[in-house]
């Protein structure tokens, strides 16, 4: 259900085969902006070394790089000013959650008042 195809279009961003408005990037990890954002800021933090389709997809020994993960969205949202307005982390697990692309990913979204309504 969740394969992971090398061409998906993030694969492509981290070979740097298409363009992408970057906001962060180490050895593990990339965060670019949204092409299609939702909120004024609309970020998209990637792992750059896991053949990862989905969170749905991960193995208990995906913990340390999942975890590190989550503690650099963290500091990536501080770094945007999100910590006062709030901020929304997002992994969306399957088409039928509105998952489009088979790369794992981590939207962090906020930068305006955010809706009480998840779903
Ligand atoms: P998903 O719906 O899979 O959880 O999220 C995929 C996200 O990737 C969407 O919010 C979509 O706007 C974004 N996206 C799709 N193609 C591109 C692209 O080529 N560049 C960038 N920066 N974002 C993209």
């Amino acid at each position: 259900m969740f394969d992971y195809d090398d061409q998906n279009i993030f694969a492509q961003i981290i070979k740097g085969e298409i363009p992408a408005d970057i906001v962060f990037e180490d050895d593990d990890f990339i965060c670019f902006k949204d092409i299609a954002a939702q909120a004024p800021t609309h970020l998209l933090l990637i792992p750059k070394n896991q053949k990862v389709a989905s969170i749905a997809a991960i193995q208990s020994e995906d913990v340390h790089w999942l975890g590190a993960m989550m503690i650099l969205a963290t500091n990536i949202a501080k770094d945007h000013g999100l910590n006062d307005s709030g901020y929304r982390l997002i992994f969306n697990s399957g088409e039928g959650a509105g998952q489009t692309v088979f790369h794992l990913h981590l939207h962090i979204i906020g930068g305006k008042k955010l809706s009480g309504q998840m779903v």
